[in-house]
């Protein structure tokens, strides 16, 4: 069966171009901190990974530090920047986050640090007075997401920067779900460290950096050989990052149409799957990213609809909590019931998708939610 693919927000299809240009590191053995001409040249092909990476972000190669994905580059960001603090012992995020941001700042607060996680409006966005009643002189770190990976929301990332900075704080963002959709600017946010990951991007898997600016104290993690100045000792993945460098060189050179394009094949999708009224559609009151769309179907559960559209790609939650029961906390943290969160679909436009498989797929799924009320009526005891 062609599954046609709406998983977007969990990893996208590797680009060709990104494939051709890791082939000669794949095949060629080589440590990047080794001296002779293979290592010299995984160096060379790592640093000019690097100042691609570096060019993306409007940061300089030395800011950059590879990781292993965005997991890496935000338990990296938050507990080597709270290690790092001195007497700031204060660490506040929001309800939203992704796991890897949520689950670091919990550690912290186990581990005798004040942490504070901040709610979200109804439409999905930080609450802006609390977040500012909560960064105090005491606060080391604000981090807060660029963009949702469930909802797509965007964060007012320059006003939240500049509630951070009057009071001395740094601000970190994990700008994931940013990355597929041209040029993400560390400047322009107003962030002092920036998270990325390169299979969100049209990227291979297992690669991702930090941008830390310049001077950002940062206690490593991964201590060890030294590696990446002291700041994440381990052997380069220099096939990965070569890769994901190729992925931010395309996602640079992307002009505004991209967005475009996927927002208008987003919203058709949208208009497609109100078909199966009635509809809800999660985080539609904020902006949102060009290619997610959160919906819920009232009155069926969201895996049984994916059951009855397997052609279908899509996802009930974000892919990194499967396994974990339970409604999604971010629909939860927007104050859905279980009910509502539990019918919630996500699905995500790529680059690469076609109007001819919104269609498609939207036709599989409407089918889906229709057969799966029709059972439920079927089954309620009168
Ligand atoms: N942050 C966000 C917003 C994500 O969507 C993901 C992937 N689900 C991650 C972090 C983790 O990224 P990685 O898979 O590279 O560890």
């Amino acid at each position: 069966m062609t599954v046609i693919y709406f998983d977007n927000n969990a990893s996208t299809a590797l680009d060709d171009r990104v494939l051709d240009a890791m082939l000669p590191a794949l095949r060629h053995t080589g440590n990047a901190s080794s001296w002779h001409e293979l290592g010299r040249w995984a160096r060379a092909t790592v640093e000019q990974a690097r100042a691609q990476v570096a060019t993306f972000v409007g940061a300089s190669p030395a800011e950059v530090t590879f990781t292993s994905g965005a997991t890496e580059a935000n338990n990296l960001a938050i507990k080597g920047v709270a290690l790092a603090a001195g007497r700031r012992r204060r660490v506040v995020c929001a309800a939203t986050e992704h796991p890897s941001v949520l689950q670091p700042v919990l550690a912290l607060g186990r581990a005798g640090f004040d942490v504070q996680v901040i709610p979200v409006d109804r439409h999905g966005v930080i609450c802006l007075d609390e977040l500012q009643a909560a960064i105090t002189d005491d606060t080391c770190l604000v981090t807060v997401m660029a963009a949702n990976n469930e909802t797509g929301v965007l964060a007012p990332l320059p006003v939240i920067a500049a509630m951070a900075h009057a009071r001395g704080s740094l601000l970190h963002t994990d700008a994931t779900q940013l990355g597929p959709w041209g040029r993400v600017d560390l400047h322009e946010l107003g962030a002092d460290l920036l998270s990325l990951s390169s299979h969100k991007m049209h990227g291979p898997q297992g690669a991702g950096a930090l941008i830390a600016a310049r001077g950002t104290p940062l206690e490593p993690l991964l201590h060890g050989g030294g590696h990446e100045r002291g700041v994440r000792s381990g052997t380069l993945n220099t096939a990965g990052v070569v890769g994901f460098g190729t992925a931010c060189r395309l996602a640079a050179d992307l002009g505004p149409g991209a967005a475009g394009e996927a927002g208008r094949l987003r919203d058709l999708l949208e208009r497609l799957l109100t078909a199966a009224a009635p509809t809800v559609v999660n985080g539609v009151g904020a902006p949102r990213l060009p290619g997610t769309l959160n919906i819920a179907f009232p009155g069926t559960e969201a895996d049984a609809v994916m059951v009855g559209a397997p052609s279908v790609a899509m996802a009930t939650g974000s892919a990194c909590s499967t396994g974990v029961p339970g409604p999604s906390h971010v629909l939860t943290a927007m104050g859905l019931g279980p009910d509502l969160a539990g019918a919630s679909l996500r699905f995500g436009v790529s680059r690469q998708t076609t109007s001819t498989e919104v269609e498609a797929a939207a036709a599989a799924v409407v089918v889906s939610v229709d057969r799966v009320r029709d059972r439920d009526r079927e089954v309620v005891p009168r």
